[in-house]
């Protein structure tokens, strides 16, 4: 199957940031030109007037909590962890399901193409993933077993879904590690052990508040992501989601390692655990970095668009430097600095011969995208409003949206299978 994606104004993100008015030409799952494409293709897609650009890739998020947008706002983080604590005790594998569907037609709908996961029950989510037709970088959570519902050991359920997820087309499985706080150091380093033995990564949370920072120096004597670097944690590959509470030695320690971090900018925001995540420090020190929009309990949306235009709006006021982040580094950090960070840039992250179709097309001839133009269509995708002008979205060379219509299951009959089902939980636990 061939498709050719005609006439459209295509935002490269090469390494020399092209933006160029062509076509792109897709042959089975991979990028087989981009430019003046001389073929004949099955199938011609029409992009005159539109935007062509790489899937974006959410480096941090729980897509199965989707079905619990806004349960718990405006309240402190000790309220809200009580409130989805108790919703996530009572879900089943089912809502876990309609969760992570729901989630994933989000992200469809809003450019995403790949996601990285941390939860239980990835086996569910693996199957939603599939049937709408995202990436999903999988990782089944890891953490003490007193601190956990999951039955058995979470480091062999973890392992199982490893060998059972091996060699799919669009799952990878990882290794999901809770954080320091309840891991540990044992846990930790069998954690690490699987994913060296499985050849993945381990994806944790780091640092994400200074009350659990300050806590655990308390405690161990030491900040976590220092304590990790002391016992050999830290791994070439794996990416730590947060990072707020870094010093500079931490973040030269995560750089030194080769580890990624997923900046979460609007869950940081919103939980108002305090601070700032040191971001111009980090990309000074060379750590890559790319974006997460964290669950949608805390964020409460999976629009990396709207991610790309909080992690910039969110350092320029901080550092009261305009110039702090541009929108070129936000549009980096959602594709080929994502890319990186999971160890897939030579597949993902941008529009390039060779690589895998994961290609989204805007319509960007509506009244939220005008004027685009080659000079400013990269402010438009960062600080505009793009994700109402998605069209099209193709992952692995397959349309999973397809003229603003989801072309891989039936949304319609879906989504208020999805309201009842979060209706019911919240009656549950209230
Ligand atoms: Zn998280």
């Amino acid at each position: 199957m061939s498709i050719l994606i005609k006439g459209g104004l295509v935002v490269t993100q090469n390494w020399k940031r092209e933006v160029l008015k062509g076509d792109v030409l897709i042959e089975g799952n991979r990028i087989a030109a981009v430019g003046h494409a001389k073929a004949k293709p099955d199938e011609v897609v029409d992009a005159t007037g539109c935007v062509v650009m790489p899937g974006l890739i959410n480096c941090h998020t729980h897509v199965a909590m989707s079905l619990m947008r806004s349960v718990a706002d405006d309240v402190p983080l000790e309220k809200f962890l009580d409130r989805t604590f108790a919703m996530d005790a009572k879900r089943t594998p089912e809502d876990v399901g309609i969760g992570a569907t729901l989630g994933c037609l989000e992200m469809a709908r809003t450019g995403t193409t790949t996601f990285v996961d941390m939860y239980y029950d990835e086996d569910v989510i693996a199957k939603s993933a599939e049937q709408v037709g995202l990436r999903g970088y999988l990782g089944w959570t890891v953490l003490d077993e007193k601190f956990t519902t999951q039955k058995g050991k979470p480091v062999n359920n973890c392992e199982n879904f490893i060998r059972a997820h091996k060699d799919r087309e669009l799952i990878k499985p990882i290794v999901g590690v809770q954080g320091v706080y309840v891991c540990s150091d044992e846990t930790l380093m069998e954690a690490k052990e699987l994913a060296q033995k499985e050849k993945t990564f381990c994806h944790y949370h780091l640092s994400e508040t200074r009350f659990e920072v300050y806590e655990y120096q308390k405690q161990k004597g030491k900040r976590p992501a220092e304590h990790l670097a002391d016992i050999g944690f830290l791994s070439k590959g794996d990416l730590a989601a947060h990072c707020v509470w870094l010093t500079i030695n931490e973040i030269r320690e995560l750089a030194k390692a080769g580890v990624g971090v997923a900046h979460c900018p609007t869950s940081n925001m919103k939980l108002a655990s305090g601070g700032v995540a040191p971001l111009p420090e980090m990309l000074n020190e060379n750590a890559g970095v790319g974006l997460g929009t964290d669950g949608c309990s805390s964020n409460n949306s999976l629009d990396m668009f709207l991610e790309m235009k909080f992690a910039s709006l969110l350092h320029k006021a901080h550092r009261w430097d305009a110039a702090v982040l541009p929108a070129q580094k936000c549009l980096d950090m959602a594709t080929v600095d994502a890319a990186k960070c999971i160890g897939a840039e030579k597949e993902l992250g941008s529009i390039e011969p060779g690589k895998k179709a994961d290609i989204v097309v805007l319509d960007s001839s509506v009244a939220p995208m005008v004027p685009t133009t080659p000079g400013n269509v990269v402010a438009n995708l960062v600080y505009a409003s793009p994700s109402h002008s998605i069209r099209d979205l193709i992952v692995d060379g397959k349309f999973v949206l397809r003229g603003r219509r989801i072309a891989t299951i039936d949304e319609e009959k879906f989504l208020p299978k999805a309201q009842a089902a979060a209706e019911k939980l919240v009656q549950a636990t209230k």
